[in-house]
């Protein structure tokens, strides 16, 4: 019945390094919260690129944009300025509530791009002695591939043979505010937390922690970093996943959906006595900022100031969390979640995570297993209740 894809599938394993295991799924298409593969199958999109697709595939708004823009300009680099610059920088602060934005490309030049103005602060503003600064990080992160943010993983895949590591960070477990309060020390300039850690599963630390972490940070004069380069931009309900608690970070770190699901645009955003420290030549990217990102960046931070994908996260959200739990005992040992963003964990007895998506895949419902036995559905927020529903449906026949 299959005619392309496996030619396909056994093309792209014989040209490509193998530090991805895709499913053996060959996207042609897409549309929405739908994909079709280069033989006509539909699946729903349960993934949307690790979140890169809040807004769905091709979003109109966001297309045009993109169109309108090409037709137009391009690139640049920061040596000049372009006429989208300024529009994007503004909205995305204001979006944020802070002073400042510094565009990049990918969530891991972000990271980097946090890491080095929090040491630089620390140096020149709270005064920690040179090269002595320290960053205090959680067990099950994941910040990015980087050969520094790889140093401070936990995960043996993501770190192991990649040595020799970059030095000043200090690991404590995730959610315990005690561990991270004795980390902390007048060396310490940054804490750098997801506020809900995605690849580690979808975990959401105990209430009152970020609160707790926000407090801590003040009192001690240490920046809190918040990397919602995968739970920012309406994913969990909320602009931010820091807001379902009230708190504001110092420093916001952005990506994925900022680029609508077109091209890479990553950000941080901080006032300016933090983002501020930064001089001409210090740091930098030849596309950061680029006329093309700007323009869909700008329409994406436009599409979230409607607070349209924020609602439908919640209220669909509601609905995804409760179906997945009547699915506890039934296949599935734990669901966590906030949002239109779950991470289940598959009793290790019936089948893998990757076998469960292999699964799903077959029934038209596209996921990613992390992690052994758990997998995680982020579909895109434009996703309507009744193919949720489906996607349930698929997952409940799955285990059983
Ligand atoms: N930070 C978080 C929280 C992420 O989830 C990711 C990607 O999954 C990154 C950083 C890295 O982003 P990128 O793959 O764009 O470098």
């Amino acid at each position: 019945e299959s005619r392309r894809t496996p030619g396909a599938v056994r093309d792209a394993e014989r040209w490509t390094a193998h530090n991805y295991h895709p499913l053996p799924v060959v996207v042609a298409e897409a549309d929405g919260a739908w994909v079709t593969d280069v033989d006509g199958r539909r699946y729903l999109d349960c993934l949307a690129g690790y979140s890169a697709l809040n807004f769905g595939h091709r979003h109109p708004t966001l297309i045009a944009a993109a169109h309108a823009q090409l037709d137009r300009l391009t690139l640049t680099s920061r040596a000049f300025i372009h006429d989208q610059f300024a529009d994007f920088c503004r909205e995305l602060a204001e979006l944020c509530g802070k002073d400042l934005v510094l565009p990049m490309n990918t969530g891991a030049e972000a990271v980097e791009t946090a890491i080095k103005v929090a040491r630089k602060w620390g140096y020149r503003v709270k005064g920690v002695p040179a090269e002595q600064a320290t960053i205090v990080v959680a067990e099950g992160n994941f910040h990015g591939r980087t050969t520094t943010i790889v140093s401070f993983s936990t995960d043996p895949e993501a770190r192991d043979d990649f040595g020799p590591y970059t030095p000043g960070f200090r690991t404590v477990p995730y959610g315990d505010l005690a561990a991270l309060e004795a980390a902390i020390d007048d060396t310490t300039v940054a804490v750098l937390l997801e506020p809900i850690q995605g690849e580690q599963g979808v975990v959401v630390p105990p209430a009152g922690y970020l609160p707790g972490v926000r407090e801590l940070c003040t009192r001690r004069n240490v920046l809190f970093v918040a990397d919602e380069i995968q739970s920012g931009l309406g994913r969990t309900g909320e602009t931010f996943a820091c807001d379902h608690e009230g708190v504001r970070p110092d420093m916001y770190v952005l990506g994925k959906a900022l680029g609508g699901g077109i091209v890479p645009v990553s950000a941080v955003a901080a006032d300016s006595d933090v983002l501020g420290v930064l001089r001409p030549g210090e740091h930098g990217s030849t596309f950061g900022g680029n006329p093309l990102a700007c323009a869909v960046g700008t329409q994406v931070v436009r599409l979230l100031r409607t607070g349209e994908f924020q609602r439908r996260s919640a209220a669909l959200g509601a609905h995804l969390q409760a179906a997945l739990r009547d699915l506890v005992g039934q296949g599935l040992v734990a669901v966590r979640g906030r949002g239109l963003w779950a991470g289940v964990d598959i009793d290790p007895a019936l089948m893998t995570g990757r076998q469960a998506c292999e699964r799903l895949a077959e029934r038209g419902v596209l996921a990613k297993d992390t992690h052994g036995s758990t997998i995680r559905l982020a579909p895109p927020l434009v996703i309507e209740k009744h193919e949720l529903d489906f996607a349930v449906a698929q997952l409940a026949a799955v285990l059983r």
